[in-house]
């Protein structure tokens, strides 16, 4: 006779080993998947709906409810024919760990709570200052993606320069403390807004800086720093991919003891590959950046980052205290982030790192540019515009008039053979491609220039 418990221990066996067959069907079928979901599939959605059940469900049931009808409403991100926002394919190796990870259900806050992750930590530290070439003792905090990450860097910006003005904000708050100036560039994400906006430093009452056809600052048309300025910069514009022009900008902070963070949420990682560093040349001269280890890097969701020159600045603006806390002599991971209690994401972090080592990153980031490049002379070939200098992963394409455009999108959008987004560029509509996933293959490309050559031959066959 087998006790309860271990009958409960072999239904949990047997629900993960579902799970991980379902899981490993999932990523086997990526390649022959829609771009996104039919109509079927999400009219199928609607078995989700219902009150909570009084009596829960069976796990078995439950899993497998989501198999048959989640599975067809997901959008296949990880897969090679997604070029929508700035996403990020899935490293599967990384994938293998979180579930270790996962099932360990570690809880990432503190030493005592979990040694392996902060050792992990420590160590992503340590290598991601290398890799990205930033300062030596440069302290890294794991949240959950960049709007969190400028969220982090910015508060310590604003602690750290109105300490300097003799005001403690963390104990005395913004009300009548000395003002501080935001100064970024006119093109700058909304994440970077919703942050300012957060942490009551105002979305509105920031300087915009004017920027070049590409969407770079331009540094002639800085305004005055001073001791008292944050300066947003970008590492891969959202839109063009384009690198503010780092050496003269944080050079001019510097001298005026201005802050300076950079969001690299995709663009950090050009610095790791031959090939793209020149377009970082002097961002390690800057106090503090923001990246994803879920786009370029393609690890996992989620799995963002705040970068620090100043330990104790960051340290200092994140301070959480309790009586019961206790600190440690190894790292106490939740000293560089908004929350306590989190996932360790660190592990994800780590095994996407130590698979691809120093070379597999730079591979990665000129493979994803390569595409992006062949992509976009492929289309021209095809008589689409390049509206954007593709430097980077990301590539903006038009049609003939913006009509065209807008039809061809939509038209893309309906075929699911890929996906990609729309946007505005110089004030006229744009179908933006970003190629973020290790996934994509030149054949790839090719079925997704086809796909554009079919869209407009649909657009204009149209009366
Ligand atoms: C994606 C992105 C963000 C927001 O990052 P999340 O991880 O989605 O919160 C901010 N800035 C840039 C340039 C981005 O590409």
């Amino acid at each position: 006779m087998k006790t309860q418990q271990q009958v409960k221990r072999g239904d949990a066996a047997a629900l993960l080993e579902a799970a991980q067959r379902h899981a490993v069907d999932y990523i086997e079928s990526l390649p022959d998947r829609r771009a996104f979901p039919d109509d079927a599939a999400l009219a199928g959605l609607s078995v989700f709906d219902g009150a909570l059940p009084d009596q829960g469900l069976d796990p078995r049931v439950m899993l497998e409810r989501l198999q048959r009808h989640g599975s067809p409403a997901t959008v296949p991100l990880a897969g090679g024919r997604y070029f929508g926002f700035v996403n990020g394919g899935l490293h599967p190796p990384a994938l293998a760990a979180r579930w270790l990870a996962d099932a360990w259900d570690q809880n990432a806050a503190l030493y005592v709570m979990s040694p392996i992750a902060a050792k992990l930590e420590s160590v992503c530290e340590a290598w991601l200052t290398e890799l990205l070439h930033l300062p030596a003792d440069t302290a890294m905090g794991l949240v959950s993606g960049t709007s969190t990450s400028l969220a982090c860097g910015f508060a310590a910006a604003r602690n750290a320069l109105l300490q300097r003005q003799g005001w403690d904000v963390a104990a005395d708050g913004l009300f009548g403390a000395p003002e501080i100036k935001v100064v970024l560039g006119e093109q700058a994400h909304g994440a970077v807004f919703k942050a300012l906006a957060f942490l009551g430093l105002g979305r509105d009452r920031v300087v915009k800086v004017p920027c070049d056809d590409q969407g770079r600052i331009d540094p002639a048309q800085l305004p005055a720093l001073d001791d008292r300025t944050l300066l947003i910069l970008s590492a891969g514009n959202v839109n063009s991919g384009s690198f503010d022009p780092f050496r003269p900008l944080c050079e001019q902070a510097r001298a005026a003891k201005a802050w300076v963070h950079v969001d690299g949420a995709f663009g950090l990682w050009a610095v790791a590959a031959p090939g793209t560093q020149p377009l970082c040349d002097g961002m390690d001269l800057a106090d503090s950046w923001s990246a994803d280890a879920h786009k370029t890097l393609n690890a996992p969701y989620d799995c963002g980052i705040i970068l620090c020159r100043d330990r104790s600045a960051l340290a200092a603006a994140l301070q959480a205290s309790g009586a019961y806390l206790e600190w440690s002599e190894e790292r106490d991971s939740m000293l560089y982030t908004p929350e306590m209690s989190r996932r360790a994401r660190g592990i994800d972090l780590w095994a996407t790192l130590v698979t691809l080592g120093r070379g597999g990153v730079a591979r990665l980031v000129e493979q994803l540019c390569d595409h992006a490049g062949l992509l976009a002379d492929l289309l021209v070939k095809e008589d689409f515009r390049i509206l954007n200098d593709v430097v980077f992963n990301q590539v903006l394409v038009a049609g003939e008039t913006a009509g065209e455009t807008e039809a061809i999108l939509k038209a893309l959008q309906r075929g699911g053979e890929i996906w990609c987004g729309g946007s505005q560029w110089r004030a006229a509509p744009a179908i933006r491609l970003s190629v973020c996933g290790a996934e994509t293959t030149p054949d790839d490309i090719a079925r997704a220039v086809a796909a554009f050559v079919d869209a407009r031959q649909q657009v204009r066959r149209q009366p």
